[in-house]
Formats: C-alpha cells, sequence, structure tokens
C-alpha cells in the first residue's frame, strides 16, 4: 500500500489529512476536486519496478503497491484491469504514423474502464465497513458498480440514471440487481440528486471527480500502458472526454511514474470530445479558470461523454496544460463514422463514445497536432456492445436470403463476389 499523504485541493492547494475530508475541498466547493498524494520519495526507495512487474497479478491490483489500499485488504474478485494492448500497424499506415496502440479497456469485466474507478472505490468501502455505495452515471460508471458490487455480498448498489441511457447499459445494471433509479432528466440533473440522496441517507458516493478515489483507480489504466510498453510512455495519448475523469486518471498515473522516477517524459494528452458537448474543449480554448464553468446544456449521440457540467473539469484542464496536449471536437456524423473504420482497421468494436476518440486522433493527424514520427496510444474506453442501436446505425449491407444454396450463389454474385 501507498500510505497517502496528504489530500490536496485542485484550485487552492489546500491540504488535508485522509480523515479529515471525504470528497471535495469544504473551501471551494465541488470544483475543488482533490489528488492524493504520497510520500514518493519513501516509494522510491522501497519498490523496485521490475519486481513488481515480475510478480504481480494480472489486473489492476499488481499496482498496489502504488495505492491507497492496505495489502491485506479485500478486493472485488472480477479480473479488472491489465487488458491488452495492441499494436496497430493497419491505423499506423492508414494514418501516416509510423506506430500506433490501441489499449482495449472495453475488455473489462463490464465492459468499460469505469471498472477501474468502482473497484478501488468498492475495496475503499469493504476497508471502511460501509454498506451501500451510490453513484449517477451515464450507464457505465453504473454498469461498473453494479457488477462489481454483485461480486461483493456485503455491499448494495444504488444507481441513477437518465431513462434515456442506452438500453444495454440498462439492461446491465438491472441484470447485475443493483437498485436503478431511473430519472427523467439529464446525466447531470441524476448526478445533482445523487450526491443529495447520499449525503442525505449516509451513503458512500462514487460520484466521479468528488470521490478523489476514482482517480487513482482511473490512473492504473496509465500505469498499465507504460509498463506494457516497457516502461516507456508513448509520445501521445488520444482519449475521449466527459466529466474528463479519465484524463485526469491518466495524467496521475504518469504523473506518479515522473515523480518515482520509472519513466523520464509524460506523453502529451490529447483529449476529445463531441461537438455537442464540448464544455472543457471550449473552456480550454478561452483559456477560462475552471471555477468560471458553468453548466450548460448539451447533446450527442455518444451518450458516455456527455456532461452539461464536467466534474473534473479542474483536474482535466490542469492535465492538457501541463502535458502540453490539446482539445479537438468531433461531429456526431464522424463519431459514426469511426464505429466500423476503427473495428475495421484494429478488430476492436468501440462503444460510440471510444470511437469518438479514434475520430479525434484523425482530426488531430490531419491538422498535424501530432507528427508521423511520434508514437501513439489510442484508449478505447467502452465495449461497442454497450449501445448495438448506434453501432447498427453506423454501417450497411448484409444481404438477405432464402433459405437455399441458389439463393445464397445467386446474392454473392450480385455483390460481385462470385
Ligand atoms: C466515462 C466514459 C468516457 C469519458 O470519461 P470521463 O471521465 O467522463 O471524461 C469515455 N468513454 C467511455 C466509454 C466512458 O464510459
Ligand atoms: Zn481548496
Amino acid at each position: 500500500m501507498a500510505a497517502i499523504r496528504e489530500l490536496r485541493c485542485v484550485i487552492g492547494g489546500c491540504q488535508y489529512a485522509v480523515d479529515e475530508v471525504r470528497y471535495t475541498c469544504p473551501l471551494h466547493g465541488e470544483v475543488g476536486t482533490l489528488d492524493i498524494l504520497y510520500d514518493y520519495a519513501a516509494l522510491r526507495a522501497s519498490l523496485d519496478r521490475d519486481a513488481l512487474t515480475a510478480e504481480g497479478p494480472d489486473n489492476c491490483w499488481r499496482y498496489q503497491a502504488l495505492l491507497p489500499l492496505a495489502s491485506e485488504s479485500r478486493t472485488p474478485p472480477l479480473a479488472v484491469g491489465w487488458t491488452p494492448l495492441y499494436e496497430s500497424p493497419r491505423i499506423a499506415a492508414a494514418l501516416g504514423l509510423e506506430r500506433v496502440w490501441v489499449k482495449d479497456d472495453g475488455a473489462n469485466p463490464t465492459g468499460s474502464l469505469k471498472d477501474r474507478a468502482s473497484a478501488l472505490v468498492l475495496a475503499r468501502a469493504l476497508a471502511e465497513g460501509i454498506k451501500v455505495v451510490s453513484t449517477a452515471s451515464t450507464g457505465n460508471a453504473a454498469a461498473a458498480l453494479a457488477g462489481l458490487g454483485a461480486s461483493l455480498p456485503e455491499i448494495d448498489t444504488v444507481i441513477l440514471v437518465p431513462a434515456a441511457a442506452p438500453a444495454a447499459k440498462v439492461a446491465q445494471l438491472l441484470v447485475y440487481g443493483a437498485q436503478v433509479l431511473l430519472v427523467d432528466g439529464s446525466y447531470d440533473d441524476a448526478f445533482e440528486l445523487c450526491l443529495a440522496i447520499c449525503d442525505e441517507q449516509g451513503w458512500y458516493s462514487r460520484n466521479t471527480g468528488v470521490n478523489p478515489f476514482t482517480t487513482e483507480g482511473k490512473k492504473t489504466v496509465a500505469l498499465e500502458i507504460a509498463e506494457q510498453l516497457g516502461w516507456k510512455a508513448p509520445d501521445v495519448l488520444v482519449l475521449s472526454v466527459g466529466d474528463g475523469s479519465i484524463i485526469s486518471g491518466v495524467h496521475k498515473g504518469f504523473c506518479d511514474l515522473m515523480r518515482l522516477g520509472w519513466i523520464e517524459r509524460m506523453p502529451r494528452l490529447i483529449g476529445v470530445q463531441a461537438e455537442g458537448s464540448a464544455v472543457l474543449a471550449e473552456a480550454f480554448e478561452a483559456g477560462l479558470a475552471p471555477q468560471a464553468i458553468s453548466r450548460r446544456p448539451v447533446a450527442t449521440i455518444a451518450d458516455s461523454i456527455a456532461s452539461e457540467l464536467p466534474r473534473d473539469r479542474a483536474k482535466a484542464l490542469r492535465a492538457v496544460e501541463t502535458s502540453g496536449g490539446a482539445f479537438v471536437k468531433v461531429s456526431d456524423a464522424a463519431i459514426l463514422a469511426a464505429i466500423p473504420k476503427f473495428a475495421q482497421l484494429s478488430g476492436v468494436f468501440a462503444e460510440p463514445a471510444a470511437a469518438a476518440a479514434f475520430a479525434g486522433l484523425q482530426l488531430a493527424v490531419q491538422s498535424k497536432m501530432i507528427r508521423a514520427d511520434e508514437s501513439v496510444c489510442l484508449l478505447s474506453t467502452g465495449n461497442g456492445l454497450k449501445d448495438i442501436a448506434r453501432a447498427r446505425e453506423s454501417v450497411g449491407g448484409g444481404l438477405p436470403v432464402a433459405p437455399d444454396i441458389a439463393a445464397v450463389r445467386q446474392a454473392l454474385e450480385s455483390a460481385g463476389l462470385l
């Protein structure tokens, strides 16, 4: 376990002991999200990255020594993390790049990167004897909490999702047996309600950004990418951004590795937003401080990155700025087209929000944000089976045939295949 030295507010640098504050900075309110910081000198002296590589389990707990979790702590038994990193020469060739890797986090137990945050939050809940954990979600954080919660008999989960969430995501929650509230409103409405009910009932809030352990869970994806590349960071990492929590976690992971001296440089982080939900991209362009960002309506087919008031806005803006990165905005049409293109070039089937990262990579290359000789990692955050309706909409084809061989032959001929 990494002993927590302090929780530090992203807005004012306010410092707290771990038992002094649970969620955000009391002085700066909800925008004052907290960094969990360790005694890096002590970790540096006591840890050996090569031993960790050789002995660690094939899941995110291989980094327990860099996580705020005692070594005897129980963790959810499902295999979260250590997802595959594929080199993709076809994407590289299609985009005119030398080397491209795809990190497939859709391969997590409930199908998205959100499992990483839910796993750590649930492990903390177990350690503290907490019985009820709750979150609002566009769907994936909820599925992650519900699924991993189902693997732990002593924990109940309560989920608030927009009633309009994709059917597969809602089905997943119900199948896992979470208490599900279908909110007749947006994700942000569900979020505000969840904070209020957690406060009122004393439930543990897993809500993204607000709970600082979500960042620590998500950072494990960066640790894995670095390790899978032989303890090196790629030059550029491209990923989609809604609330900004994943990009914050990725940044924290690479920051921790830099502080330990395990990698030599920080990759540039390119955050991809949907044009219709681009609060962070636009704040970045305008040089707006996180405190000056206010909630506004958004609309995109990529439900996982629809966020009216990005909850991790302070950490996300800092991640892009201090890594020398950028934001790009992609249209819904480009996101839809990216689903089959990404799948056909890599074999990885991504939900709209994850395919958005591929659309963003194309745009970043076209607009010369990325040079041909730079190595690029594309983070695929969620499985394509999460939203079959959009997937089906993104492709035509399929030949209807009568059940006889002559009809099959004829159909193949008409398609020019015979
Ligand atoms: C949550 C999510 C994102 C965006 O992450 P944020 O932390 O909200 O920025 C992207 N893709 C998928 C599949 C997600 O579930
Ligand atoms: Zn503060």
